[in-house]
């Protein structure tokens, strides 16, 4: 497993707390996204990211009791959203330093599952969104390499 550099993994209070100083600085740019529109985003969590999520924070395998069952749930609540009439649909892609940086920055545990979608939404807000659903050639949203009409377009 790759060991890359991580903010919060240092447990250095001085980069965390620099890296809580930068999000308070985005926090601003923030606010004033949410003046405006932006995407409903539903949180995806790559491979790699949500095994380190599940082995730091065990309590919220029971949001995700697999990769391959959260990415099947991801596009059928899009699916879902989307055929009860919700538009502007996105899909934003985790990590776990940066859902540890808000954690933080809410003052509350990365273990609390409400915490996900604020997340999720504190993203899109941010402009991280990428819209769904793609054109069914292009490539699948969960960088399978696959094009979406292949992968989780099928039967779309
Ligand atoms: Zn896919």
């Amino acid at each position: 497993m790759c060991k890359r550099e991580r903010t919060l993994g240092s447990e250095n209070p001085a980069e965390l707390q620099a890296e809580i100083t930068r999000l308070r600085a985005e926090l601003g740019a923030y606010r004033q996204a949410l003046s405006r529109p932006f995407p409903v985003a539903i949180l995806h969590w790559p491979a790699d990211e949500l095994d380190e999520l599940l082995a730091s924070y065990p309590s919220l395998s029971a949001e995700y009791p697999s990769h391959a069952a959260h990415l099947a749930t991801i596009e059928a609540s899009l699916r879902e959203l989307s055929a009860s009439g919700t538009p502007n649909l996105g899909i934003v892609t985790g990590t776990v330093p940066s859902y540890e940086a808000f954690a933080a920055s809410e003052a509350t545990s990365p273990s609390d599952p409400t915490l996900l979608p604020q997340y999720a939404t504190t993203l899109a807000a941010r402009g991280r969104a990428v819209a769904w659903p793609p054109e069914r050639a292009a490539q699948c949203w969960c960088a399978s390499g696959k094009t979406y009409g292949a992968c989780h377009g099928a039967g779309a």
